[in-house]
Order: C-alpha cells, then sequence, then structure tokens
C-alpha cells in the first residue's frame, strides 16, 4: 500500500486539512474538516480537474466550511467538512482509486464521513465503502439513503409554502404562478408537488424532454432558458444552475419570493441585500435545500423514516423563524441565517465547554 496521509496547516477557524496521495492508483485528494462542534464533519466528496492543488484547496475549505452552516441549520448532530478528488470524472476513476480515498477516510477515525457530491456517484462511494464505514449515501442496505433528490425536492417545497405565507399571507398556492428552472432530479419532483399543489406552473430547462413532460403532466407553461427575467411570476425556483442572480438578473426578476435547491445562487453576496431593498425575499440555498444532507444524516445515524421527517419540518420551522426576523430587524434573509448559524455554533461550544 502506498497511501500516505499529510496534515496540512489548515486556515484560521478550520480544525483540519488533509492532504491523500496514493501514486498506485492514482490517488491526489484532500479532506477538510472545518468544524466538528455539532458532530463528526459530513459532507461529499468532489471530483474535479481541478489545475493545481492550490486551486482544490480554496474549493475543499469553502465547501466544507458552507457544509458546517448547512447541517447546524438542519439540526443534524453534525458538523461540517468535504473531500475532492483531483482529477477528471469521466477518466481518471477506478475502483482502485476510490479503495485508496476509503482507506483515507477510514484513517480520520470517524471525525468525517464523505458522500457523493459532484463527479461521484453512489458506485463510486460504494467502493470508498468497502474500506471505511464512514463513506455513506449508499443504495441498498438496512439504512441506505439512496437517491437524495426526492428529500431535497420535498424540503425546497416546505419552505416554499413557509415563505408564501410570509410573503403573500398564506401557504395556499393556488393559482400562484411558480416558476421552477431545471426539471432534474430535484426540479422535476418540485414541480409535481407544485402542481399538486394547485400551483400555476411555468417552467425551463434545456432538455426538451423534460419540458415534454412537464408540459402534459403537469399543464406547466413551457419558455425559454432565457426569458426567465423578462417573465411575470410569484416565486422563483431555480433548480439547475448556480449563480443565476446576478447584477443583471436580480433588478429584473418580477418574483416576490426566491426557494429553490440550487446551490450558491446569488453572484455574490451583495445581492441578498439588493432584493432585500426591492422586497423581494430570497430563501438561502443552503438552508431551503438540506433535504439531501437529511436523507444522508439518516443513513449515518441509523434512523428511521421519523427522523428525515422531522429534521424537513424542523429547517421549514427555521424558514419560519428567519422570516420574521428579517421582517421585525428589516435586514435580509441572508444575514438573518448567518446570525443563526453562530448562535448554534457559540451553544455548541458553550455546551462543550
Ligand atoms: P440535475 O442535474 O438532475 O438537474 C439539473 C437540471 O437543470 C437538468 O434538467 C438540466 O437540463 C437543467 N439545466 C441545465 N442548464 C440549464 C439552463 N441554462 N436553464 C434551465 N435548465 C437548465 O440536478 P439536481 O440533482 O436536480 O440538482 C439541481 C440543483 O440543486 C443543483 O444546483 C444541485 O447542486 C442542487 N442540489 C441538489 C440536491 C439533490 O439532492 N440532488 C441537493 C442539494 C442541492
Amino acid at each position: 500500500m502506498t497511501l500516505t496521509l499529510t496534515d496540512e496547516t489548515p486556515p484560521k477557524g478550520f480544525e483540519r486539512l488533509v492532504r491523500a496521495e496514493d501514486p498506485a492508483s492514482g490517488l491526489r485528494a484532500l479532506i477538510c474538516i472545518h468544524s466538528t462542534a455539532l458532530g463528526p464533519a459530513a459532507g461529499g466528496c468532489r471530483m474535479w480537474n481541478y489545475a493545481r492543488w492550490d486551486d482544490a484547496r480554496h474549493d475543499v475549505q469553502r465547501l466544507a466550511e458552507g457544509m458546517t452552516y448547512k447541517n447546524a441549520m438542519a439540526d443534524l448532530g453534525l458538523g461540517g467538512g468535504k473531500s475532492v478528488i483531483l482529477g477528471d470524472a469521466k477518466r481518471d476513476k477506478t475502483p482502485e482509486l476510490f479503495r485508496a480515498f476509503g482507506r483515507a477516510i477510514n484513517a480520520l477515525n470517524g471525525s468525517y464521513y464523505t458522500a457523493e457530491d459532484v463527479g461521484t456517484s453512489p458506485a463510486d462511494i460504494a467502493q470508498a465503502a468497502t474500506e471505511t464505514p464512514y463513506a455513506v449515501g449508499l443504495e441498498g442496505g438496512q439504512y441506505g439513503s439512496g437517491d437524495p433528490s426526492p428529500f431535497t425536492a420535498e424540503g425546497v417545497f416546505q419552505c416554499l409554502r413557509v415563505g408564501a405565507k410570509h410573503v403573500f399571507g398564506s401557504e395556499d398556492l393556488t393559482g400562484r404562478q411558480v416558476l421552477v428552472q431545471g426539471l432534474g432530479h430535484v426540479g422535476m419532483s418540485l414541480a409535481e408537488k407544485l402542481h399538486a399543489a394547485g400551483a400555476a406552473l411555468i417552467v425551463t430547462d434545456i432538455d426538451q424532454a423534460a419540458l415534454d413532460r412537464a408540459a402534459r403532466g403537469l399543464g406547466a407553461t413551457v419558455i425559454a432558458p432565457d426569458q426567465v427575467f423578462a417573465t411575470q411570476m410569484d416565486i422563483f425556483a431555480p433548480c439547475a444552475l448556480g449563480a443565476v442572480l446576478n447584477d443583471t438578473t436580480g433588478p429584473q426578476l418580477t418574483a416576490k419570493l426566491i426557494c429553490g435547491a440550487a446551490n450558491n445562487q446569488l453572484a455574490h453576496p451583495g445581492i441578498a441585500g439588493a432584493l432585500h431593498a426591492r422586497g423581494i425575499r430570497y430563501l438561502p440555498d443552503y438552508v431551503v435545500n438540506a433535504g439531501g444532507i437529511i436523507s444522508v444524516a439518516g443513513e449515518i445515524h441509523k434512523a428511521g423514516p421519523g427522523y428525515r421527517r422531522d429534521r424537513l419540518a424542523g429547517i421549514a420551522g427555521r424558514v419560519d423563524a428567519m422570516l420574521t426576523r428579517a421582517e421585525q430587524e428589516d435586514r435580509n434573509t441572508t444575514e438573518i441565517a448567518a446570525d443563526m448559524v453562530k448562535e448554534i455554533l457559540a451553544s455548541a461550544n458553550r455546551n462543550v465547554a
């Protein structure tokens, strides 16, 4: 075995940064633990063709910190961490590489749980899981959580209803114009729920088959991808790409509420203030899309279905509190959510002390 693990100096505020290299399999990976204040760190493994180690370092640190916030807000008893494998997800994958990765995870003795992320599949993580019990998001088995998308969609749906109560005075979505951008794993499931709740659906995607399904099965109005910000709507549900809300699109948006699954919806943090100033409520992506990690957490904790149901209801409850605070303090929801995370972490640190 040729696996070597090297502890690098983590940035201030981070707990651990480990470089894993295994020349025999070609593994080059970084594992970052941002915080274990609330429990062992959890977050997926991204495989990406980073040009340099420094690019991978920057990404894994940013993503690990984000997982601390997401896991804290979802009340999972888990901290934040992430891992990245340097390589081409189409060309460089082998079972040996993921088994070496699994041995690296195992060497951290349960301080970090890994799962799927961009560029890794359940089959890859299953290879890692042959070497460690700390690789989750598996299909099958007693606690295997499988595809997280239905849970993500359910969490977004529940938060969207809470948002509607605050913005329109009622959770009732009958006749509300909701634009779903992206009809993939999460977006299609969300669209089905919205249709069942009586919403007037508007959809867009670059995949014609998905659009046809939504038009035929859900009575959705189809628009072209470049027409999103020229379209009249009550609620915007971005479920495709990151950075859709930027300095150009933010001022054009007609929705009064934004609630969708896509990660990193704001091109930069200043967009949150600009939306707030226009009276648009933005529900932070990492709060409302936590259904996926809730599903994985159920596997980590070997919990029954009640665990996932309660945690999903919990994020909707937290969104309710966040919107109430935003209204009382006339501050944007991104700031309020960040304050709520700080309060949760501070109270955990007090309990440890
Ligand atoms: P997916 O790949 O299944 O779906 C994405 C959809 O967006 C596809 O149908 C694609 O054709 C469409 N799309 C791509 N470019 C587009 C464009 N320019 N305009 C309109 N549509 C476009 O992904 P997913 O699993 O449904 O995830 C959607 C988003 O939610 C991603 O940002 C993902 O990171 C995030 N997310 C997903 C989960 C989960 O459980 N799957 C959890 C948390 C966050």
